[in-house]
């Protein structure tokens, strides 16, 4: 059992009659050898990295070794200036400050799990953990959705890339996004076509993305491009959900984001000499940062 594009898991999953995530566990165990056992373990150590992740964010004062992110996502989650705490929602607010919160913890040199990057990595715990809390979902389900989104961001490694060094940041928080979309479809109860079609919003409404770390950290504008992936995925899988369709098929949409990521030029590809980095006050906490 092999895939190599979204049609590939659409077919297989058309004629063994199997979700994304069963079609991914079968993948594993014969290209791997793992056990099924063995898979759904190390999926949930990783669920508990993210978790963990999460909580700190959210109950210690979390500050970046630059000084420059840290504290939002508690500000987020504890927030009482707005009449009932929120205006996008309990859920979506969860989501926002779990994701952003991620990133905090990793520019803290704290643990996360990079889905599919470091700088990505709030995305998907931020979306699943929000939609277990809200949803009562079991581990289980929520292990499901972690194995099915890494089938989605394998898609995209083999067809393109995840790194914005190489695509920009639509090929980083694109492809979260993307992976987180389609694994909450799926755990919602959508079907694999589904699943793609949130998949291919959610990376589509990120396309021309630049990477442009302010003085060349994982720390902004990275950690609210989280946010925005977050609610972009949930977004995406609320109208792949409810039947609206992507034009553009997922595995299409991927070769656009390579091809446009290819023709970036390097100042946007992680090289903090361009975008945001560049700017007047990228510039000026450049050299502050790097002066400490
Ligand atoms: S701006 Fe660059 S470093 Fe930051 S999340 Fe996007 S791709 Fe990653």
């Amino acid at each position: 059992m092999n895939f190599n594009s979204a049609r590939e898991i659409i077919d297989l999953s058309n004629s063994e009659g199997k979700k994304i995530y069963e079609l991914m566990i079968a993948r594993e165990t014969e290209l791997q050898g793992a056990t099924e056992a063995e898979i759904r373990k190390n999926m949930a150590r990783s669920l508990e990295i993210m978790k963990k992740a999460v909580e700190d964010s959210i109950t210690k004062d979390i500050k970046s070794i630059s000084g420059l992110i840290g504290g939002d996502a508690k500000k987020i989650y504890k927030n009482e200036s707005i009449k009932g705490g929120t205006i996008c929602g309990a859920m979506m607010k969860k989501a926002i400050a779990y994701s952003m919160g991620v990133l905090e913890v990793n520019a803290s040199m704290g643990k996360i799990v990079a889905a599919p990057t470091a700088g990505s990595s709030g995305i998907i715990p931020g979306t699943l953990i929000a939609l277990q809390e809200e949803y009562d979902l079991s581990e289980a389900v929520i292990i499901n959705a972690l194995i099915t989104s890494s089938a989605i961001g394998l898609i995209v490694s083999k067809n393109a890339t995840v790194a914005g060094a190489e695509g920009g940041c639509q090929a980083e928080t694109g492809t979260a996004a993307a992976m987180a979309a389609g694994a909450i479809v799926e755990m919602m109860g959508g079907t694999v076509e589904q699943s793609f079609h949130a998949a291919a919003t959610s990376l589509k409404n990120i396309l021309g993305l630049v990477c442009d770390p302010i003085a060349g950290l994982v720390e902004a504008p990275c950690e609210k491009r989280n946010a925005i992936g977050a609610s972009n995925a949930l977004i995406s899988a609320e109208m792949a959900l409810c039947g609206v369709e992507s034009i553009i098929p997922f595995d299409e949409v991927v070769d656009a984001m390579y091809k446009i990521g290819r023709s970036l030029p390097f100042e946007l590809k992680e090289t903090a000499l361009g975008g945001l980095a560049d700017t007047e006050t990228g510039r000026r906490i450049k050299k502050e940062i790097h002066n400490n």
